[in-house]
């Protein structure tokens, strides 16, 4: 299936709840699901109660707008997810948030996961000192995540590095000064910050 290209607060207002896919507009007032909360389009304010398969449909595609994915990478992750030790919904949770372009968002390097999705297909970062320019890249623990070099003077990394917080998941590691982020351990469930109902993904791909 081809990715969504149209307006990303279209997503928001159709899974009826903030998805924060804008980076610093989505913390203002302009917000369209601050403004207009019903779904979009000529029906989208006569809701209909979903049905418990609609219920887990939605919580899927939620998950998949969150990281910017297509469905056949939702089903391989869990695929992926389902062969490991533990609980599967939580193991998908992990994958996901080990994706390149969703680590460079946490270090703080990107203001949105699509944001950081278009810098890594441009090239701007090395892993352990090699160019990565896959945003799907599967980051382990201990790996470190550099801008290059030629990359660090440019105007959007500076904005980054002058706007930084400080406040990088637990998991994460971040020198601002030098740009380089380090992936210190597996992002544990509680760590993962979103408000996702697992379970109910699992539940709707085993049937
Ligand atoms: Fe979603 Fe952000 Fe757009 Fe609001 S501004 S609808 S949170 S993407």
């Amino acid at each position: 299936m081809a990715r969504y290209t149209g307006p990303v607060c279209r997503l928001c207002r159709r899974e009826g709840q903030k998805l924060y896919l804008k980076g610093d507009k989505c913390f203002t007032d302009k917000c369209p699901v601050a403004r207009r909360n019903y779904a979009p389009g000529q029906h989208g304010q006569s809701r209909k109660k979903l049905s418990n398969y609609g219920v887990q449909l939605r919580e899927k595609q939620k998950v998949r707008r969150y990281y910017g994915i297509s469905e056949s990478q939702m089903r391989k992750y869990f695929e992926a997810a389902d062969k490991k030790v533990g609980i599967t919904g939580e193991n998908l949770l992990k994958i996901l948030e080990s994706r390149l372009d969703n680590v460079i968002f946490r270090l703080g390097l990107a203001d949105s996961r699509a944001e950081a999705r278009q810098l890594v297909t441009h090239g701007h970062f090395k892993i352990n000192g090699k160019k990565v320019d896959i945003p799907s890249y599967l980051t382990s623990v201990g790996e470190t995540i550099e801008v290059k070099e030629g990359s660090k003077s440019s105007v959007r990394f500076k904005e980054h590095q002058e706007g930084f917080q400080g406040n990088v998941v637990p998991w994460l590691q971040m020198d601002i000064e030098n740009m380089i982020g380090k992936i210190i351990s597996e992002p544990s469930r509680e760590d993962i910050d979103l408000p996702i109902q697992e379970h109910l993904i699992v539940e709707l791909y085993s049937k």
